[in-house]
């Protein structure tokens, strides 16, 4: 990627560098996407139907497994991925503490109780020692997220899971294509939850989910428990919910599908033009850069730095002073959040999760995103840096930064 970029160039820029552009995004397949939709109109079938059906096929295709079922949303998928699995009151459930509200939710909707566990720092996917620490015989599932784009540990986490029979659920809803070892998100676990939430690297217009599954039986399941446990109809065998995918959102979603792979190598290419330019910035002494582990491939939903304690909040403002979009993912661990008071955790009970909630920093990667976008976000941090590097960085305690 060097030379992809000119660090001399843009001095002024007027526009703003947002966080995520979805009307750049969308511009150039508006036409398909309209046209999509109007089949929708006139074929006069909403909820379900054939263009449901193709996404389920092309999505189980492309994550590498037999099943997939479409729902409402991300969070609908973890939800039915957990009832699928029999999750109910007394049961346990281990998440990761640093990830999104929903990871947890649906613990606690269906009686049971979520464990937290803390994250590796490097990569801030679920840590499989604290998994291995908080496993018992009340461990009915656990749901490793991959979180930004990037696989969690899923060798040793299906491996402390075998031993007492706990369900693995992945949360894939940040990482749709990603890969350990050449092997799909989707494809590891019983049963994965993807998003399709607009945020999402394949976002509709609107929200929208979907279940994989290697399991005839757990697909099966699925498919009954989204539509009210009918089957045939107004005869329940379960009780299932009501989360059927609308077929708008699937025509939109066929439509995407043929522009995935072009993307996410976009995102990659984004990612590695900024390595770069932190690189040729000297900013790598002061931020920590997202890594990618070995034998993973990255699909970057968002591109993470890790900043020095008590530096974060003020650069984000220095940023955002320059009309710089940025996001904190997440300014809480989930056993920090109110919500989840009752479980009786204190902060310092998951000190990586605590950490990164205070240090981590996304910066703008989607596709579209410019090399002079991209040069004048990394210009703005190394002008904050050059004004603030005496303060002292990284206090004791903070990352083992490696070679990248
Ligand atoms: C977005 C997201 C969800 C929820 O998906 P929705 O479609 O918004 O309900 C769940 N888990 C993670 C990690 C997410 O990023």
């Amino acid at each position: 990627m060097k030379g992809n970029f000119n660090i001399h160039s843009p001095a002024a820029h007027s526009q703003p560098v947002q966080l995520l552009d979805l009307s750049r995004h969308n511009f150039p397949i508006k036409d398909e996407m309209l046209a999509a939709l109007k089949n929708v109109v006139e074929s006069g079938q909403f909820v379900l139907g054939p263009e449901v059906k193709k996404l389920e096929q092309t999505i189980a295709a492309y994550s590498q497994v037999d099943y997939a079922v479409g729902c409402a949303s991300g969070s609908d998928a973890l939800l039915l991925a957990l009832m699928a699995a029999d999750v109910e009151p007394g049961d346990e459930v281990i998440v990761p503490s640093f990830t999104f509200f929903a990871t947890a939710s649906c613990v606690t909707r269906l009686g049971a109780t979520p464990v937290f566990a803390d994250i590796d720092p490097v990569s801030y996917n679920i840590s499989p020692e604290d998994i291995a620490k908080k496993i018992t015989s009340k461990t009915k599932a656990i749901i490793p997220v991959h979180l930004y784009g990037q696989m969690a540990e899923m060798k040793e986490i299906l491996n402390i899971a075998s031993q007492t029979g706990a369900v693995v659920v992945e949360d894939a809803a940040q990482s749709i294509g990603a890969e350990l070892e050449g092997r799909r998100a989707g494809s590891w676990g019983h049963i994965t939850a993807l998003s399709f939430y607009p945020t999402k690297n394949l976002g509709g217009a609107g929200d929208g989910g979907m279940l994989t599954t290697p399991d005839a039986v757990y697909a099966q399941k699925l498919t009954l428990l989204r539509g009210h446990g009918m089957e045939p109809r107004y005869y329940h065998k379960v009780i299932g919910i009501n989360s059927r995918l609308d077929s708008f959102q699937a025509a939109v979603l066929n439509v995407k599908m043929k522009y995935i792979e072009n993307w996410t190598m976009m995102r990659q290419q984004n990612a590695t033009r900024y390595h770069d330019l932190f690189m040729v910035f000297g900013l790598d002494r002061d931020i920590d850069l997202p890594r990618t582990l070995p034998y993973r491939r990255h699909v970057w939903n968002q591109y993470v730095v890790r900043i020095p304690q008590g530096h974060r909040d003020t650069l984000r403002a220095e940023l955002a002073a320059k009309k710089i979009g940025t996001e904190i993912y997440y300014p809480l661990g989930l056993h920090e959040q109110e919500c989840f008071q009752f479980l009786g955790y204190t902060p310092e009970d998951l000190p990586e999760t605590h950490r990164a909630s205070q240090e981590v920093l996304a910066l703008p990667i989607y596709p579209e995103l410019t090399a002079d976008e991209q040069v004048y976000v990394v210009e703005a941090i190394k002008t904050y840096f050059d004004a603030n590097r005496s303060r002292h960085l990284f206090p004791s305690g903070a990352p083992q930064r490696e070679a990248a």
